[in-house]
């Protein structure tokens, strides 16, 4: 089990180490200034045998001394875990390790699992605020976005016995000019014009060729969106391809599949956080992915790194402009 970990064992093997590496990467502060003196003078870092974290800033200016935690405005400020498991989670995670299985990597009481629950949350509001900051785009001139719903049932293995609740819509998005092919997807409440063509116009560049089946929602979007240039359906009572226009949603149906079937190796999943599991599934495919286009742990780790290092400025740049 140490081999997942490995990679990164030169980080992990002290708190000390973890302080360094994560300074490093812009995950904790380099330097800081005291809050309280001014003009601020820089503060000193100190040696604490009594926190866990093994140091902490101080203001050497006599008859302030202010303390402030190596964590204060960081990523891992609102968490009491060793920063050495908070690397091993965040390894972990790019792994696509799941939650529950967290504890088999780790050392034993490191974490519990409902502890590790918190910090995939943490992660979670990571990629899910990346893709607000940087919508995902498809398609463009000549490109063929397919388009379908699809009817997600799930937690079937935890949810014996529940009724329509169950069943969850999910429109989906597939720009088939990439190989694997990337897409976008969102829980929708309706099936209908109003809730689907702005999706449409959300996440699609100008000149787009849409496909899709005869569903009424889908009537015409090319007359009513400005991005879409062009839209072909396929009649799926009479044909998997459309003979005259080649128009088909192959490659869309088949995205689903490898969603669902992702989505039932995440276990444990309810209905609420589906919408988080989609968002993680996106996030994956866009900069989880090595070269050749599947998952890759090691790409999906630098990315949560520098995602995390961004999100945080980002944070910290809406507190200057709120509160100045
Ligand atoms: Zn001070």
């Amino acid at each position: 089990m140490a081999g997942l970990l490995s990679t990164i064992g030169k980080h992990t093997a002290s708190e000390d180490s973890a302080f360094e590496y994560l300074v490093e990467q812009g995950l904790l502060a380099k330097e800081r200034r005291c809050s309280k003196c001014y003009p601020a003078p820089n503060l000193s870092l100190i040696r604490r045998s009594d926190i866990a974290d093994g140091w902490t800033w101080r203001c050497s200016l006599r008859g302030c001394r202010t303390k402030v935690s190596i964590r204060k405005d960081s990523f891992f400020s609102q968490s009491k875990l060793r920063l050495t498991t908070w690397i091993k989670l965040m390894y972990l995670w790019a792994s696509d390790i799941p939650v529950t299985k967290v504890r088999c990597h780790l050392d034993d009481g490191e974490c519990s699992t409902t502890t590790a629950v918190d910090a995939y949350y943490l992660i979670r509001d990571i990629y899910t605020g990346k893709l607000l900051a940087s919508p995902v785009l498809l398609g463009g001139p000549g490109i063929v976005v397919q388009i379908d719903e699809s009817l997600m049932r799930h937690n079937h293995k935890y949810n014996r016995g529940r009724g329509p609740l169950d069943h969850i819509w999910v429109f989906g998005m597939l720009d088939t000019s990439l190989s694997p092919g990337v897409g976008y997807m969102e829980v929708v409440d309706k099936r209908d014009a109003a809730m689907l063509l702005p999706i449409i116009q959300q996440h699609t560049r100008p000149g787009t060729i849409i496909h899709s089946d005869q569903w009424a929602a889908y009537r015409d979007p090319a007359a009513r969106l400005p991005t879409v240039a062009c839209h072909r359906t396929v009649n799926h009572s009479r044909h998997f391809v459309d003979p005259q226009t080649g128009a088909h949603t192959q490659a869309v149906e088949s995205y689903w599949n490898s969603v669902k079937s992702k989505l039932k190796s995440m276990r444990g999943t309810t209905d609420g956080m589906l919408p988080g599991h989609l968002d993680e599934y996106m996030w994956r495919e866009r900069w989880g992915s090595g070269a050749n286009g599947w998952m890759n742990a090691q790409t999906a780790y630098n990315s949560l790194v520098r995602h995390i290092c961004t999100m945080r400025m980002r944070r910290k740049i809406f507190y200057v402009a709120v509160y100045v």
